[in-house]
């Protein structure tokens, strides 16, 4: 097939990513796109893996998409008429621990609320299902009924056949060399040919980061990956194995033992095993180990000695492994991101670029991921949040050691439990603020937020600060008496947090004003004067949230979370007029929260400022003798101010804060204190699954105002029609734990919403829920109930009011 001149979309990479996006392009509509593969389909990672296709995963959003893609395949074969070795074989997860069952009942009601039922076992069930299981070690397990395994080349062609039906064209043996860009277009080179096109998608596994080099000239960034090689062998054929099947007629479930980290799955009549293995290695990360220009269709060495402690594990578990020999091992390359999530969505820093790159469990999430990155494509949006796989969650930390470094840590620990006081140790410290060492001599715990350092907690000497004690889904542990003083020491006196890395945007230019009225549903502060600014996308729904500090007529600072910042400066530059100047300030100046009701007198030997000057206003001033800017804000919901200043000067602030008597507190106390006020936290509370209005932010929305704003007519709409949901606040008599991102709300026996965020309020003296649930739910009083590790408590609906000083009179002080 000849190379055509031109097409709406070109694709880079002929993998299962690729191919489903393809597919789904063309399925749209969009049948003029091309997929260009530098050898024949399937020659990078697909064509090796083991095809397993689960629906677990500790993430909603990933969940999500593999419930999507499996969904897919199992119509595909009649869809497209192509055959499909797919085995629907059902899977069992093994836990060797209570807190691993607590991880599969979350999992379990997640999967009830997107509609798939998993069950939990106990282990004599687990043999019931599995009868060559040895049951030492088991508290019990999960099963699946939809887990199973498919032929990873014959799904990657079935898509290729469907999405050349609708029209598209695949050009194989047909490397893509490079890019340019001419009149905002792209021209993708092949050795055949260019091919000038609107959108690229770089869907090269893992040659992605190579193929993402070709983008730095146009704003793109070093893609954070790194490969790492995974292997699965064969064994000879058990004739036990045979008999079971002949007389199920069925295959064994797929069994994940994964406290020992493995999969064990009948391969034919034989075993395939497949383990995650701590002393895990990468591959093409050194100068003398380089990636070859091309690998298609190729193999690393077996090394099986990698493996050892893993099969024998597997053999005491299931006995019958050890009967027969190993007929073949797979050690092929795998890519991995620091997080072990792909990257799917908008190319950071360049336009008209997209990516759908770096899956570890590509088999399973492709016919998800090609949808997810069709819809970016073709809608610069998706129908679900997809910030879980959004390329933007990584910014300017992530250099080559560091990804390597995460990528081990991830691999080793593929199927561990993410707790939620636990934080991952590799590849910290990347970024810090200049109080750092001062943050630790104070006994703070670290967490890492968009690559910064800030202290979580802070220890007092005794206490114990091990990464042990963070294995628990427990809210109480070693931190929790100190986060109770902390709230309290904020309630009660003042305290001080280094909220280093809050991500700060600086706009101005003649017009930026309105440019900003045409961007957010709500109004602008008054110059000297800030509030917060909604951004909605097109349907209405929350993209962001920014504080916006005006100090001139067309002059702003606009704050964000730590983790949006590349998101949120693509949001404002995506668009932005000629004679705008748009500035990422996030390295230059830094953040101390000072909240408590003697803040006032703390700051007031430390500033001539006006200290009398109102709620949301803000002022140029020094403290300590350094230039600062104050602002009257508090999310921890006390009197307070934000003390904004130069990176340099931030530590003579600090010590002369803590000198005047404030309490450090750290971030776990910040969003206990954020929870009884109702603060919403961004891809928790405030996500693109909602509208402004189903995020009870109605106040923030000027229908009236005259400028046009996305979302306008959509939310116009909504509030004629009454939106479907209604955002909640929920106290829930909950024991020691804490719901996690979406745990189900039911009413009765049917679930009516999930939870966005939950905590303790230690004002308040209760567990707090914060959540969306069906309209006419919402209203205050209403009993409701919250599912918590597979276990329901009361939860009762609260007025539309913050829990902690409802008035706000404490913040106005
Ligand atoms: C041993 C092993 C077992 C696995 N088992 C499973 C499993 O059980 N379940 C599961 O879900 N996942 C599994 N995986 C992971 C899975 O294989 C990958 O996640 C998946 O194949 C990735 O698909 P992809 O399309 O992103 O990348 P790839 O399949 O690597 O495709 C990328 C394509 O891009 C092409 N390309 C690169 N550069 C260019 C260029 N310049 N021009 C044109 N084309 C180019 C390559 O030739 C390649 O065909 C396994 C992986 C391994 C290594």
């Amino acid at each position: 097939m000849s190379v055509p001149s031109t097409a709406r979309v070109v694709i880079v990479g002929g993998g299962i990513v690729g191919v489903s996006t393809l597919y789904h392009l063309a399925k749209n509509g969009w049948s003029d796109c091309v997929l260009l593969e530098k050898n024949e389909l399937t020659a990078g990672s697909t064509w090796h893996a083991a095809g397993n296709c689960p629906n677990f995963s500790g993430s909603y959003g990933i969940m999500n998409m593999q419930r999507y893609a499996l969904e897919l395949y199992r119509g595909l074969a009649d869809e497209v008429d192509y055959p499909l070795n797919y085995h629907v074989s059902g899977s069992l997860r093994l836990a060797h621990s209570h807190e691993r069952m607590m991880e599969f009942d979350h999992v379990a009601g997640m999967a009830r609320h997107m509609g798939l039922e998993m069950e939990m076992c106990t282990p004599q069930q687990l043999q019931e299902r599995y009868p060559f299981l040895e049951l030492h070690d088991l508290e019990g397990g999960l099963w699946d009924p939809l887990d199973g395994d498919i032929d990873p080349a014959q799904v990657a062609q079935a898509l290729a056949k469907g999405a050349r039906t609708h029209g598209a064209k695949i050009l194989r043996f047909t490397p893509a060399t490079g890019v340019s860009r001419e009149n905002g277009e792209w021209i993708v080179h092949t050795e055949k040919g260019d091919i000038r096109c609107e959108y690229v998608v770089n869907a090269a596994g893992y040659y992605a980061e190579r193929v993402g080099e070709w983008f730095l000239p146009f704003g793109g960034r070093q893609v954070p990956m790194a490969v790492m090689s995974h292997q699965y062998f064969l064994t000879e054929p058990v004739p036990e194995i045979a008999e079971w099947s002949e007389k199920n007629g069925r295959k064994l479930p797929l069994l994940r033992d994964v406290d020992t980290s493995y999969y064990l799955r009948q391969e034919t009549t034989g075993f395939n095993l497949g383990p995650y293995e701590r002393n895990c290695q990468t591959a093409w990360t050194r100068a003398d180990d380089p990636m070859p220009d091309d690998f298609s269709f190729q193999l690393y060495p077996d090394d099986l000695d990698r493996l050892e402690w893993y099969i024998e594990d597997a053999m005491a578990r299931v006995p019958l492994l050890g009967t027969q020999g190993v007929s073949r091992n797979i050690n092929g390359p795998i890519p991995y991101a620091p997080d072990g999530l792909p990257m799917v969505g908008p190319m950071p820093g360049v336009p008209n670029a997209f990516e759908a790159h770096t899956f570890t469990f590509g088999i399973a999430q492709g016919g998800g991921a090609g949808k997810v990155a069709a819809e970016w494509i073709m809608h610069g949006a998706t129908e679900w949040d997809m910030w879980c796989v959004d390329p933007r969650r990584y910014t300017d930390y992530t250099d080559k050691q560091y990804c390597i470094d995460k990528a081990k840590e991830v691999y080793g620990h593929e199927y561990a439990m993410h707790f939620p006081h636990h934080e991952w140790p590799a590849a910290r410290n990347r970024k810090t603020s200049p109080n750092n060492d001062r943050i630790l001599e104070l006994g703070g715990q670290m967490g890492s937020y968009n690559g910064w350092e800030r202290a979580n907690w802070f220890a007092k000497p005794g206490d114990d600060a091990s990464e042990e004690a963070t294995q628990t889904w427990s809210r109480s542990g070693p931190w929790e008496p100190r986060v109770r003083e902390e709230c309290e020491a904020v309630r009660d006196t003042v305290g001080v947090l280094d909220l280093c890395g809050f991500s700060r945007f600086s706009l101005s230019g003649e017009g930026a004003a309105e440019w900003l009225r045409g961007k957010i549903a709500g109004g602008l502060p008054k110059s000297g004067r800030m509030n917060l600014g909604y951004f909605p996308d097109n349907r209405g729904r929350v993209l962001t949230e920014m504080s916006i500090i005006r100090h001139g007529d067309d002059d702003f600072t606009l704050i964000t979370a730590a983790v949006a910042q590349w998101h949120d400066f693509e949001v404002l530059k995506s668009d932005l007029p000629d004679g705008l100047t748009l500035a990422d300030r996030t390295r230059d100046m830094t953040t101390l929260i000072v909240s408590g009701p003697k803040s006032r007198d703390l700051l007031s030997n430390l500033t001539d400022a006006d200290l009398g000057l109102g709620w949301l206003t803000h002022q140029q001033t020094t403290v300590a003798g350094k230039p600062a800017m104050l602002v009257r804000v508090s999310f921890a919901g006390e009197l307070g101010w934000e003390v904004h200043a130069d990176m340099e000067n931030i530590s003579t602030i600090y010590d002369a804060i803590l000198a005047g008597g404030a309490r450090p507190f750290g971030m776990y106390a910040l969003n206990a204190l954020r929870l009884e006020k109702g603060y919403r936290a961004w891809k928790g509370d405030l996500s693109t699954d909602y509208t402004l209005f189903e995020s009870g932010l109605g106040r923030f929305v000027k229908l009236d105002k005259p400028q046009d704003f996305p979302g306008k007519q959509a939310l116009q709409i909504e509030k004629q029609q009454g939106p479907a949901k209604g955002f909640v606040t929920l106290t829930v008599d909950a024991g020691d734990l804490d719901a996690p991102y979406m745990s189900s709300i039911w009413k009765g026996d049917e679930i009516v919403g999930e939870v966005t965020s939950c905590g303790w309020g230690y004002r308040v003296n209760t567990c707090i829920a914060l959540g969306v649930v069906r309209s006419g739910l919402d209203a205050p009083g209403t009993d409701l109930e919250v599912e918590i590790y597979g276990q329901r408590y009361k939860a009762v609906v609260q007025p539309d009011q913050p829990l902690w000083d409802p008035e706000n009179e404490r913040l106005r002080a």
